[in-house]
């Protein structure tokens, strides 16, 4: 497994997700023009929902885009999160940023436990600026 190859794709994907956002934040920005508070946009109910639909999956790919570049950095990259099993090469190629095996992502309870652990998520709310602030925004406890 090409593991330099591998972050590179995360850290392509990222930087894609993230040049998607702010294409989204800009086009409602012209949209609503002559709004010049960017907090007046947030607060309509409209734009609120619109941004929110459209970049709900990126976030979330983008949180474990993250989480897999983590990994890398920490040595524990293609591991499954549940069983800690080898995950294939071939899964891993597909989703770069998949953090179960194929037994355990099939498994919907592993699933729903998985979901509920990443009390981190809502952190995603806010479109993130670099990598090295979130890195120092997210330091959990040991
Ligand atoms: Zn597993």
């Amino acid at each position: 497994m090409d593991i330099q190859k591998i972050k590179e794709e995360l850290l392509k994907k990222r930087q894609e997700i993230l040049e998607s956002l702010s294409n989204h934040n800009s086009e409602e920005l012209n949209e609503k023009s002559g709004v010049e508070d960017a907090a007046d946009i947030v607060t309509s109910e409209l734009s609120r929902e619109t941004v929110y639909k459209l970049s709900q999956v990126d976030r979330e790919t983008l949180f474990l885009i993250d989480i897999a570049l983590k990994k890398i950095e920490n040595g524990t990259y293609g591991v499954c999160e549940e069983c800690g099993a080898q995950i294939g090469e071939k899964r891993l190629e597909a989703i770069p940023w998949v953090r179960l095996c194929i037994d355990c992502s099939q498994n919907e309870e592993t699933i729903r436990t998985l979901t509920s652990r990443n009390e981190d998520t809502p952190y995603y709310n806010i479109i993130p600026t670099t990598f090295e602030e979130e890195e120092e925004n997210k330091k959990l406890p040991e």
